[in-house]
């Protein structure tokens, strides 16, 4: 399966993600925890894209669509793949449909992770990773809150299916409604 699971910052993408990904049997890719490892390795990347990572702004597309590229190439990735935190731009949605189309591919599902304003400023306040200041998650969330339409509908509008799960309550209990929502 080829699936997408987007969400606000905090919203669990990533421990959602991570689950599903084991249960298919497909790799994970989070493009903000490979530019965080970027970050930590000091590579020209990392280097590049830590201004933006700091300030709660996206990294560039150009960039972004590198690290993607990269991603869906390997090997690993050629039963499926769950991408987390990518596309967040139609930008980035428009390259990897170019880079899915090159190999004859096109997307299953999007998995839709909502989750309250108010709840992510209480679990992102707490969690103390670098970009979690709380300026820093206003303005993420501002961002995400602008770009989320638009990427929907680019998805909609090419009859992609997508589940909208709400990302409160008990890991599993989520888990499990997501997986039931994909009739899997
Ligand atoms: P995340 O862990 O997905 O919330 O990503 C952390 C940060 O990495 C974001 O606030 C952005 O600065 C950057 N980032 C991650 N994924 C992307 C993306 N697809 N496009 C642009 N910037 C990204």
């Amino acid at each position: 399966m080829r699936l997408l699971i987007m969400g606000p910052p905090g919203a669990g993408k990533g421990t959602q993600g991570e689950l599903l990904a084991r249960r298919l049997g497909i790799p994970r890719h989070s493009t903000g925890d490979i530019l965080r490892q970027a970050l930590r390795d000091g590579t020209p990347m990392g280097l590049e894209a830590k201004r933006y990572m700091h300030a709660g702004e996206l990294v560039p597309d150009d960039v972004i669509l590198g690290i993607v590229g990269e991603a869906l190439a390997h090997e690993e990735s050629e039963p499926g793949f769950l991408l987390d935190g990518f596309p967040r731009t139609v930008a980035q949605a428009e390259g990897l449909r170019k880079l899915l189309l090159d190999q004859g591919q096109k997307l299953d599902a999007i998995v839709d992770l909502s989750v309250p304003d108010d709840e992510i400023m209480k679990r992102l306040s707490t969690r103390g990773r670098k970009d979690d200041l709380l300026e820093t998650i206003q303005r993420r969330l501002e961002v995400y809150g602008k770009k989320k339409k638009p990427l929907l509908d680019f998805y909609a509008a090419r009859g992609v299916r997508i589940v909208s799960v709400e990302g409160v309550g008990d890991i599993d209990d989520i888990q499990a409604d997501i997986l039931e929502r994909l009739s899997l």
